[in-house]
């Protein structure tokens, strides 16, 4: 699947969009969702074109894989989450249910989850 620059995260990252900001670097912007479905709810996306986890999983550089990791322990840790959990969420493709094609994290947390999955 080729890269949509008009996909909403993009107009985020070029700032057309505004956005709720929690933490930024060199390679990741992370914001409140607009939805949240839980007390905390906060997308981590690459600053990179990448369409889904599968898109940047195979064409990612070593150091942008890391600055993922390393910015959501960080926010965890900025939201008072770190020790209660959270969960990750990466909706990728048809089947994971993605909305937004930009590859983005979804971090949950600040109350208890439930079971991992309801499958419809
Ligand atoms: P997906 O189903 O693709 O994993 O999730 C996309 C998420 O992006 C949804 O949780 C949705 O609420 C969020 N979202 C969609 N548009 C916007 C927006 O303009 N701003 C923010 N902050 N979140 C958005």
């Amino acid at each position: 699947m080729a890269y949509d620059p008009n996909n909403i995260f993009a107009r985020i990252l070029r700032g057309e969009i505004p956005n709720s900001t929690v933490y930024e670097d060199a390679h990741v912007l992370a914001f409140k969702d607009i939805r949240p479905q839980a007390k905390v709810h906060v997308l981590v996306i690459p600053k990179g074109a990448y369409v889904s986890a599968q898109d940047f999983g195979a064409r990612a550089s070593e150091a942008e894989i890391a600055a993922m990791a390393r910015a959501i322990s960080k926010i965890a840790q900025d939201m008072d989450i770190a020790e209660s959990g959270y969960r990750l969420i990466a909706n990728t493709g048809g089947h994971g249910h993605q909305e937004v094609p930009h590859y983005h994290v979804h971090i949950l947390g600040g109350q208890p989850l439930g079971r991992m999955l309801s499958l419809p």
